[in-house]
């Protein structure tokens, strides 16, 4: 099956056993009748399984090609189940701009159980191998990054973790399993806040873990069923709706973000303009190896570098709606420095890039006129 199909029938089945109905129904159950203890149909509580839920997991799977979905109640439940992979003492690389939610969990809850984290740049990929020691059992990659859309090579990371047999994970959530796959390139673990585009429609938080290792799907399982971070089954079917359309959406996505970033790039008040698609980026021929087109996110700063400035513009939009989360039909924008990224100290999140001016966008799938002039007004 290919990606589109795959969107509306892989991992289900098209017509439901019970009634035929076409949607999976919602299982809004805790509970699963037993004829005799153990004697069930696969289910027997829904914090270990849920009907929805598991539709919802091979539909995952299928479209990342990977062999398990696991869903959890928020992206950062997704992200917590595979630190809890490791033990104190463990060591992980991480992508040093990386999403501020999963900055914090790794310092502020992590760091107190004995994991230590290296964040660095890893966009030259050969720089991971200087922080390797023994101790060190996960690279933690997220590309495009947040929110400078640092791409990072995939490929390049996956032959240094299976040299040293460290698993890889990469938080795909920016690009979506329609944009790149990263399990085809040799990722051990793919990680996806589903609230965004596979979700779509901001309407629910969810997260998920693709894996193709049955021994690392089932101590994964174990985590997701003992320390209980699902997501209900009418989350799940929200969820499954959003992905039918997830290659239309992304079409459209990927079309208006390279309108609107060569719009940004030849705009007299603005200084830098960050989408991968720009043959200016510096990783540009990576992402075009290793993504099928460049999305709708961007990020920009404006000339002068000032914060007030910035504010003013994101105050001034009118279609573009000011808040946090990204991935959703309506454009949204935002300021990393006091909102995203509020939590990462100034001196840290400037070394990478996140200074006072910077505003990220999530480019929507409106008609892009209208996205054009909204910007052009605000910036005006
Ligand atoms: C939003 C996001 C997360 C966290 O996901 P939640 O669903 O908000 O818990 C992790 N990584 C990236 C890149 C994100 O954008």
């Amino acid at each position: 099956m290919k990606f589109n199909t795959k969107t509306i029938h892989g991992g289900q089945y098209n017509v439901d056993p019970a009634y035929g109905s076409v949607m999976p129904p919602i299982y809004q159950t805790s509970t699963y009748s037993q004829t005799t203890p153990g004697g069930h149909k696969g289910f027997e509580y829904s914090r270990s399984g849920n009907p929805t839920r598991a539709a919802l997991e091979k539909s995952l799977a299928s479209l990342e090609n990977g062999n398990y979905g696991l869903a959890f109640g928020s992206g950062l439940a997704a992200i917590d189940a595979v630190i809890k992979l490791l033990q104190p003492g463990d060591e992980v690389i991480c992508t040093n701009d990386l999403y501020g939610g999963s900055y914090r969990l790794f310092k502020k809850i992590f760091e107190k159980f004995g994991i230590k984290f290296h964040f660095i740049g890893m966009q030259d990929a050969s720089k991971i191998e200087n922080f390797i020691n023994d101790n060190t059992k996960l690279i933690w990659v997220e590309t495009p990054s947040n929110p400078m859309m640092n791409i990072i090579d995939i490929k390049a990371c996956s032959s240094i973790a299976k040299k040293h047999k460290i698993l890889l994970a990469v938080d795909n959530t920016f690009a979506s399993p329609y944009l790149q796959q990263p399990l085809d390139m040799g990722a051990d673990i793919v990680m996806h806040s589903a609230t965004k585009y596979l979700g779509g429609h901001s309407d629910v938080v969810m997260g998920a873990l693709i894996v193709n290792n049955n021994e690392l799907a089932e101590k994964l399982y174990f985590i997701q069923k003992a320390s209980g971070a699902i997501c209900g089954p009418q989350d799940c079917f929200l969820v499954l709706r959003g992905i039918k359309t997830l290659h239309i959406r992304m079409q459209r996505h990927c079309e208006n973000g390279k309108a609107i970033a060569i719009f940004l790039a030849s705009h007299p008040k603005i200084d830098k303009v960050y989408w991968p698609g720009l043959p200016s980026h510096p990783n540009h021929e990576i992402a075009k190896q290793q993504m099928k087109d460049f999305g709708g996110m961007i990020s920009f700063t404006t000339k002068g570098n000032r914060m007030e400035d910035a504010i003013k513009v994101v105050e001034n939009l009118k279609i573009f709606t000011l808040a946090e989360s990204l991935g959703g039909v309506e454009s949204l924008a935002g300021h990393p420095a006091t909102m995203t990224h509020a939590s990462i100290p100034k001196e840290e999140r400037e070394k990478t890039g996140v200074v006072d001016s910077l505003i990220r966008l999530s480019v929507g799938i409106e008609d892009v006129e209208d996205l054009m002039d909204d910007l052009k007004q605000a910036l005006g």
